[in-house]
């Protein structure tokens, strides 16, 4: 540092972004000084009172929550010393490689950041929630969710995320990695009002206090104002939230990272450029890329239930999405919440009819605070919002976003399924009941990189184009929505850039000192997202489920079976020749075994084959032995009869699986016509609308009805009663 300036480096805010810098600007030896509006909090200090007052609104005597209402949507901040963590739901996620489209810079893709989240996951101690301490079992929320996940026979697209918390003994304080004392959870559903019992791995215990102890200089409640250059390098001038009177501050360094957060840091620099002046050459593209990362929330009332939704940390399970929307698929992540109780007294005191509310809970819908939960969806929105300044100089955001209706038109789905899957009651913010606006929690974008100014406004490292040594780390630098909790996104996408500043500012090879001890750490949403992409490449199209019953009747030997066919995606099964269907049902077979499950597949009408069905069938007998059932049906002419009497009738072979042919049984097995009644009305579509589901019945009865009329005019009798069906067995 020379005598010019405070110190050799300036940050500006104390969330993600700032922290990282603080922490290896510190550690590599700068001195620093960390400008933070907010203040310290500390575990026992967070607001639990009903009444604003006690410290939960920046607006209301600089408390917790900065909200923001930003015209076309509202945004949620942390303000306070360790920014977002404060009041984040701590989940620690890597957006799917997928998911990154083509305005993810190679520097932000996951092939290069994926060791910067080792890194990260390891300063912030991560890890998935396991069983409450004193209950030995799993959250009852968690239990809920992961049960309907796995009715619905989707269980791999629900993990558990990793979570910055600690978990273990909750009465006994330890250091942790960074020497901050810290307790087990003590999964009281808090977290996302900051978290008193001292679980949660917020910032200014993991990489902000890394930063005090190697020398940084922590002034809070000191509101940035404006930056200028000066001397080679730049101002940094605040007021004094707690003391508007007071007179500003400045403090000047050859570098500053701003790190205010998204819309804070783009409102500083567009007022720097376009009210103070200060920095005129800013890129014109200052403002743009805007994403509220598709958030939508929604809170669930469960009825009749006697369990408590907000046990546990804040998120617990996350489910991932990918569903046909209108022509084109939709993505999305659906994570379970806590509404916490003590938020819900405050809402209660400030909202009006106290009394005759609660009065209606009790009596009328018998249900409690503890009922409740909260419903997050979130994806990948437009990412085309635009940050300007309204006349008072405040950030304002002008957005067309239409690909955003599609996203929110998925995600509104997704609650009357869980209203109904879990018999719960729905509620919409009153901004999107009334005014169609969402609310955010995880604003991004607004400063994105470019080659230079004409294409961004900052470079890869953050650095903005034009100012040498203004630098850029937190969520504004990311281009667009990562569809998943972005805090993990930022933390690497800083650990990068301030390994890279620090490395152009005369360290060629520093590296940040913890890396010795990083290991790979597992990403359970990974596995989701893959298990999601195959099964939509299965399921494309929709589905198609009928049930047949088919039986000798009273012919010997008796032989019957119950069949669910199970079509997962219609656009895969019309592009294949074979038309597979998977089987699966029970049979009974006078002699060889009474009410067995059997399984196979059925090929509906396969091109260029004679036989209008082939089934290829397997069960085992009570020994264990395998058989086999292959039979046919075939049409042998248009007329109504001949239809009819052809796709009822099933020609079979059964035979052991292990003996000669001689040994099997043949016979015809029939739908009679009550069954030909059930299975009629079993058919159903699969999809996810109505109209969806419908569209599917339609497809399949189209490709049904015209296949069964070809089949009738092309067929001769077949050969043999065996004609061979197809050879896999399933
Ligand atoms: C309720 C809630 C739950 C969330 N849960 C999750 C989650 O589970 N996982 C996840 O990944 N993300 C979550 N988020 C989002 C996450 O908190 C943000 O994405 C993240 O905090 C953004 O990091 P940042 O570095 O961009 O800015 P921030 O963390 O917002 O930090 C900015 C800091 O700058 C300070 N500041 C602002 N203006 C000035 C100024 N002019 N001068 C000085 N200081 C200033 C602020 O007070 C703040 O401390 C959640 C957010 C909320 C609100």
């Amino acid at each position: 540092m020379t005598d010019a300036f405070d110190a050799d480096a300036i940050v500006v805010g104390s969330g993600f972004g700032g922290a990282v810098a603080a922490a290896r600007l510190a550690q590599a030896g700068f001195s620093v000084i960390v400008v933070e509006r907010g203040r310290r909090w500390a575990p026992g200090e967070f607001p639990r009172r009903p009444r604003l007052e006690d410290g939960w609104l920046w607006d209301v005597g600089r408390g917790l929550y900065d909200i923001r209402w930003l015209g076309r949507m509202g945004s949620v901040h942390g303000a306070g010393w360790g920014g977002g963590s404060l009041v984040y739901a701590n989940v620690f996620a890597r957006p799917s490689e997928e998911a990154l489209d083509e305005r993810w810079p190679a520097h932000l893709r996951r092939a290069e950041l994926d060791p910067y989240y080792d890194l990260a996951a390891h300063m912030m101690g991560v890890a998935p929630v396991g069983d409450d301490p004193r209950t030995g079992r799993p959250p009852a929320r968690t239990a809920l969710v992961e049960r309907l996940i796995h009715d619905m026979a989707m269980s791999e697209a629900t993990v558990r995320p990793n979570l910055a918390v600690t978990f273990g003994d909750p009465d006994t304080w330890r250091p942790n990695a960074h020497e901050v004392p810290r307790r087990g959870c003590a999964f009281v559903g808090e977290c996302v009002i900051g978290c008193n019992h001292g679980a949660k791995n917020t910032l200014d215990t993991t990489y902000l206090a890394v930063a005090e102890r190697c020398g940084a200089r922590a002034v809070t409640d000191a509101e940035v104002r404006r930056i200028e250059p000066r001397r080679g390098g730049y101002a940094v001038i605040a007021a004094t939230p707690s003391d508007p009177r007071a007179a500003e501050r400045v403090w000047s360094a050859p570098r500053v990272v701003l790190a205010a957060g998204s819309v804070a840091t783009t409102e500083l620099l567009l007022r720097s450029r376009d009210v103070h002046g200060t920095l005129p050459s800013l890129s014109r593209h200052l403002g743009e890329g805007f994403s509220g990362n598709g958030d939508f929330l929604t809170l669930a009332e469960l009825r009749d239930s006697q369990q408590d939704m907000t046990t546990g940390p804040t998120i617990t399970t996350n489910t991932v999405l990918d569903v046909p929307e209108g022509r084109r698929p939709v993505w999305f992540q659906v994570q379970d919440g806590t509404f916490p109780p003590p938020l819900h007294a405050l809402f209660d005191t400030v909202l009006p009819a106290r009394a005759a509310r609660a009065w209606w809970r009790r009596k009328v819908r018998h249900t409690t605070p503890r009922h409740l939960f909260t419903v997050l969806a979130m994806g990948r929105d437009s990412a085309n919002g635009t940050l300007r300044l309204d006349r008072s100089g405040k950030a304002t955001l002008s957005w067309r976003n239409r690909w955003q209706g599609h996203l929110y038109r998925s995600q509104l789905r997704v609650g009357p399924l869980l209203a109904r899957l879990l018999d719960a009651r729905l509620y919409h913010p009153v901004t999107w009941s009334l005014l169609r606006r969402t609310i955010t929690v995880h604003a991004l974008g607004g400063v994105r990189s470019g080659r230079d100014a004409t294409t961004g406004v900052v470079d890869e490292a953050g650095e903005v184009h034009g100012y040498p040594g203004l630098f850029v780390m937190d969520g504004s630098v990311l281009p667009a929505a990562t569809g998943v909790n972005p805090s993990a996104t930022i933390l690497a996408a800083a650990e990068r850039s301030i390994e890279t500043m620090i490395r152009r500012s005369g360290r060629p090879g520093w590296r940040a000192p913890e890396w010795h001890a990083v290991s790979p750490t597992e990403v359970p949403e990974d596995a989701a997202f893959a298990f999601m992409s195959q099964r939509h490449a299965l399921t494309k199209g929709d589905g198609i489920v009928f049930t047949e019953h088919l039986s000798t009747e009273h012919r010997r030997p008796r032989v019957a079976m119950t069949l669910t066919a199970e079509i997962p995606g219609l656009d895969r099964f019309l592009t294949d020749p074979a038309h597979p269907i998977p089987m699966r049902g029970v049979i009974e077979v006078e002699g060889v075994t009474s009410h067995t499950e059997v399984g196979g597949t059925l090929s509906l009408f396969p091109d260029g084959d004679q036989a209008a069905m082939s089934y290829a069938l397997r069960f085992d007998d009570p020994d264990g032995r395998p058989w086999h059932l292959r039979g046919t049906k075939t049409v042998r002419s248009r007329t109504p009869m001949a239809l009819l009497t052809g796709l009822t009738h099933l020609h079979v072979e059964i035979r052991p699986g292990d003996a000669a042919s001689g040994d099997g049984e043949s016979c015809v097995l029939a739908i009679g016509f009550r069954d030909l009644l059930r299975l009629g009305s079993s058919l159903a579509g699969v999809g996810f609308t109505r109209a969806r589901r419908l569209r599917a019945v339609l497809r399949f009865a189209t490709f049904f009805a015209t296949s069964a009329l070809r089949h009738g005019t092309s067929s001769s009798p077949p050969q043999s009663h065996t004609t061979a069906g197809p050879d896999t067995f399933r």
